[in-house]
């Protein structure tokens, strides 16, 4: 049988400069019976130059040789969808929850759409596939490179000649992946860091990395299935951001990261807590999203600067702010899936394998995911 195709697309969205497959990748595919295709200039925004991948072993095209030839189709985001030709296979980060109905329709195409975004997260043998984690690093070390660049003071302890000044002070509001790089880069860079979790099992992790773990009265324990937080009901919600407001006002800095599966993210930090803020307070809100983030007044891919002098930046997309590490990152998860779904060099869907059942959203013409089939059928 000939060898499977698998083409490389330049990523389309704005702003992204990822790519889905590296150089050092290519040799591990071809040692597999994969041919790589290469769309031309795919790697140039993160600084693979296509000649790297040519001389490990791939194979560079135009956007039409790609489309045409590839059976499969690697990308970060969505790739142009209209340009995927019935029947071909595609796989990516594709938000499959956000978008039921787009998923339905490359079903009907009889396009096989593999999701790297619904992987099960706590199986041992999927981590080396986990992009979510791989990606999600990156975005809480930027979110602490960028608060130290937009904060106008030292992060460390400085005495010198011209004066001593004090640390900053940082909370980290979600102790998660995101938390806890987020701590250990604050850290890194000499300041003082507190951080406050939902769930209490984060308390141990947070001290691990040299930050006191804040713990608040006015709400239970939130830990929910899978190792995420449960969502909190509204009322928890008002009396967690009230309570949070005192532990805000005294930092300078605030990095928020707290997010519930399928939910629209909590609101932490209110309006009314940001004009309790020094001047020169920066907040970056990792949460920030289109349906909302932790903090109520932050923009996704905005910085706004209160009257009170205060930096709320809303955070889009910071993986693509660092490309070449985030693309190596990805290149290693996705070309792990891509090996775990080949057999004998050819593409075998079992959807008895637990990882496969997690990423396949479609196959044979039918959405068989069923997270992603569920919101269809109005279920979720
Ligand atoms: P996430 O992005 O869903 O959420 C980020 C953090 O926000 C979580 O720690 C969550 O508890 C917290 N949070 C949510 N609502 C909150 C609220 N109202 N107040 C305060 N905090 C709130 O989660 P994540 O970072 O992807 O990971 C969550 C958990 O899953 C962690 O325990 C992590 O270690 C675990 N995990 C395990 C694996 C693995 O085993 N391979 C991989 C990834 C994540």
């Amino acid at each position: 049988m000939a060898a499977v195709q698998v083409g490389v697309v330049k990523e389309a969205a704005a702003g992204e400069r990822r790519v889905a497959l590296t150089p050092d990748a290519v040799p591990r595919l071809r040692d597999a019976g994969v041919d790589v295709l290469i769309e031309s200039g795919a790697g140039t925004s993160a600084w693979f130059p296509d000649e790297d991948y040519a001389q490990a072993g791939a194979t560079i095209v135009d956007p039409d040789a790609l489309y045409a030839r590839a059976d499969i189709v690697l990308g970060v985001g969505q790739p142009p969808l209209d340009r995927l030709r019935d029947g071909q296979t595609v796989i990516g980060m594709l938000t499959p929850l956000l978008n039921p109905t787009l998923m339905a329709e490359l079903a009907g195409r009889g396009i096989t759409a593999i999701s790297l975004d619904g992987l099960p997260r706590t199986l041992t043998r999927a981590q080396g596939m986990d992009a979510l984690t791989s990606q999600t690093n990156i975005a809480g070390y930027k979110a602490v490179l960028l608060a130290a660049d937009t904060f106008e003071r030292f992060f460390p302890l400085l005495i010198t000649a011209a004066g001593t000044s004090k640390p900053a002070a940082v909370l980290v509001l979600g102790a998660g992946v995101a938390g806890l790089q987020a701590i250990g880069t604050a850290r890194r860079l000499g300041a003082v860091v507190r951080a406050y979790d939902v769930r209490p099992q984060s308390k141990g992790e947070v001290e691990s990395l040299g930050a006191q773990f804040i713990e608040l009265t006015s709400v239970e324990a939130g830990a929910g299935e899978g190792g995420y937080a449960r969502a909190l009901s509204a009322e928890e919600q008002a009396a967690q951001a009230a309570e949070l407001a005192e532990h805000i006002a005294k930092h300078d800095v605030v990095i928020t990261t707290a997010q519930v599966p399928g939910r629209r993210p909590p609101l932490m930090v209110t309006a009314d807590t940001i004009k309790s803020m020094r001047a020169g307070s920066v907040i970056v809100d990792m949460a920030a999203s289109d349906l909302g983030g932790n903090v109520e007044i932050s923009q996704p891919g905005e910085t706004i600067v209160t009257t009170n002098g205060v930096t709320v930046i809303g955070a889009a997309n910071l993986p693509a702010q660092m490309p070449t590490s985030a693309s190596n990152a990805y290149a290693r998860n996705i070309s792990a899936l891509l090996l775990h779904l080949l057999d004998e060099g050819q593409l075998a869907i079992d959807l008895d394998d637990e990882i496969q059942r997690g990423v396949v959203i479609t196959h044979d013409g039918s959405v068989v995911q069923p997270a992603t089939a569920a919101l269809l059928e109005g279920r979720a």
